[in-house]
């Protein structure tokens, strides 16, 4: 579904990205794990067109899309869900699940969707007309899923969904994930909780300084000893 090939991404003089090679197929969760800084979330930048390569291809359903403005990667069916959150704190929770549909016209469709956005998330219901900067920061984070969702990704690009959250809360938005896959979204994961992402993931690519180091499933990686000593806390 996804395919990456020898990326290059600079940040003027700052090399941020090295020759990343990396594929995504259909229906499956892979998670991108690395350090600070590594260059997890330039790459989904990356994807999401936010950031251009300077060298690399990117394809995606047979199109080449490095490089292509944001708008149309979303509506080829890319949707980025960045880090720190970011909704509209002046707009309540409903207004920015609409927004999330902005390129859609089936009005009946959207509408449905909410609906179905409600029911993963209950507590975005109950909270419906309240002003999204209100929201505590895991219900941030569910709204940022649920508008992500409302664009009606094929690919859905997660970047560290479970920062500043509590243990419980981490929880449930990893189940949340899972059930956003089973209904056939795929997924590409940043996470710096390696164990969390590594539980919920098919496949793993861990980002070192700009470079893909390791690659293999989500088992192999978890029964590297190495992998276990520099993210999973040595166990
Ligand atoms: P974290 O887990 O801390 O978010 P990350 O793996 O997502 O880290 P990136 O945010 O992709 O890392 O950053 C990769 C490198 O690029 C870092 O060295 C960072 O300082 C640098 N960088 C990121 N954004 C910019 C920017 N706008 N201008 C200059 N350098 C940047």
């Amino acid at each position: 579904m996804l395919k990456v090939d020898q990326l290059d991404v600079f940040y003027g003089n700052i090399h941020a990205l090295k020759g990343v090679s990396l594929d995504v197929q259909e229906g499956e969760i892979v998670t991108l794990i690395g350090a600070n800084g590594a260059g997890k979330s330039t790459l989904l930048k990356t994807l999401s067109g936010l950031l251009k390569p300077k060298n690399g291809t990117i394809q995606y359903l047979s199109n080449t899309i490095a490089g292509k403005p944001a708008q149309e990667i979303v509506k080829a069916g890319i949707s980025h869900v960045p880090e720190g959150r970011r909704v509209f704190s002046n707009m309540t929770v409903e207004e920015n699940l609409e927004l999330g549909a902005f390129l859609r016209k089936d009005s009946k469709e959207i509408q449905k969707d909410i609906q179905k956005v409600y029911t993963t998330f209950p507590r975005l219901l109950e909270r419906r007309k309240q002003l999204s900067g209100t929201l505590s920061g895991g219900e941030q984070q569910m709204l940022a899923m649920g508008r992500a969702i409302m664009a009606k990704p094929k690919l859905l690009l997660l970047d560290e969904p479970s920062m500043g959250l509590a243990p419980l809360m981490v929880k449930t938005i990893f189940e949340i994930i899972e059930d956003i896959n089973r209904g056939g979204t795929t997924i590409l994961l940043v996470e710096q909780n390696a164990h969390m992402a590594l539980s919920v993931a098919n496949r793993a690519y861990v980002i070192e300084t700009g470079r893909v180091t390791v690659s293999g499933t989500a088992a192999e990686l978890q029964a590297s000893e190495e992998i276990k000593n520099a993210y999973l806390g040595g166990h």
